[in-house]
């Protein structure tokens, strides 16, 4: 069936996401405020609107892939986004946001007598382009259900995690694994260096041990044993460095705000913070490994 859909931020994901829905036949009417991102979208099948608010007027659907919560908040409240849209209008935000914001933009939605989704991403402008997205949503079983078409056409899987914010709260704590993990596997390569052990023989061993993980074994931060990994194409990303502080300082900000002293992951959003605001600002965050190394040998 033919969806209309209203689609804001046409940027790196958000682009390839709503040609995605246009290639698979969906009718999709996009605004950006960036003309040249809008431009892009128009040449792979986006129908061209004059204003986020035009976007959404008529559309069954409205999907937004906006940098942060307060691009959200402000959309839906202040420029009149929900206003715009006709009663009962389904708002999915595919954008990676605070919880706390997810869940006022879920209240705001509701309010404005509409239903929500929260449904970040995790798969990269690589997995924007194939439409080899994961999906993690939050929000109403119906609201899920009658989501899941258009995210399967932008994507491969999509796991409805509980009410609104949960699917937030899921990418968060998973990219808190994921942070942390790259924390403890370039360590223990520094450790292994200054031990004289040789990263590949260090690799033999983890990567079939109980060390074994992600970080490891597909996104191995030193050249040489996974061919794949950014380290052997100099740390060209890959999942951007200022994208993992991005992810790591909201959960910290809600490991905050729930009063959760969890030491890892505070120390892991500082660390990331400071690498990609300094030498790892176009890096992989894998290069963490390089701040790691002259951290111990200073
Ligand atoms: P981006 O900056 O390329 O795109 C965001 C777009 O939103 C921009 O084109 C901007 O002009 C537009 N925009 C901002 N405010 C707007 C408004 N009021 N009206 C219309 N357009 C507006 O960012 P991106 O890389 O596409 O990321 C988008 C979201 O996806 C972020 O929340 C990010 O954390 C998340 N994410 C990104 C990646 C990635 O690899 N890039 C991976 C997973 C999740």
């Amino acid at each position: 069936m033919t969806t209309v859909i209203g689609f804001i931020g046409l940027g790196h994901m958000g682009g390839p996401m709503a040609a995605n829905l246009a290639a698979a036949g969906h009718r999709v009417r996009g605004f950006d405020l960036v003309p040249e991102a809008l431009a892009t979208a128009t040449a792979a099948g986006v129908e061209a609107t004059g204003s986020a608010r035009e976007a959404a007027a008529g559309a069954d659907v409205v999907i937004t892939m906006l940098p942060a919560g307060r691009h959200v908040l402000a959309l839906y409240q202040d420029e009149g986004l929900l206003a715009a849209a006709r009663p009962g209008t389904l708002f999915v935000d595919c954008s990676t946001i605070d919880v706390t914001d997810a869940r006022a933009a879920h209240a705001a939605t509701t309010a404005a007598g509409h239903r929500a989704l929260d449904a970040p991403v995790s798969g990269g402008v690589v997995g924007a382009e194939a439409a080899t997205l994961t999906f993690m949503a939050g929000g109403g079983e119906a609201e899920f259900h009658e989501a899941e078409p258009l995210l399967a056409a932008m994507g491969k899987r999509a796991v409805h995690c509980g009410g609104a914010g949960a699917g937030q709260a899921a990418k968060i704590c998973n990219n808190m694994i994921l942070g942390i993990s790259m924390i403890a596997v370039s360590e223990a390569f520094v450790l292994g260096e200054s031990l004289g052990l040789s990263h590949q023989a260090l690799y033999d061993v983890a990567s079939t041990a109980s060390g074994q993980c992600w970080a490891l074994t597909a996104n191995c931060p030193v050249p040489g044993p996974v061919p794949t990994s950014p380290a052997n194409r100099d740390y060209r990303p890959g999942f951007a460095a200022p994208l993992m502080a991005k992810d790591l300082g909201l959960a910290a900000n809600a490991l905050r705000a729930g009063g959760i002293d969890a030491g890892l992951g505070l120390r892991a959003a500082e660390m990331y913070t400071a690498f990609a605001e300094g030498s790892g600002a176009a890096q992989d965050f894998s290069g963490i490994v390089h701040a790691l190394r002259a951290a111990a040998e200073a």
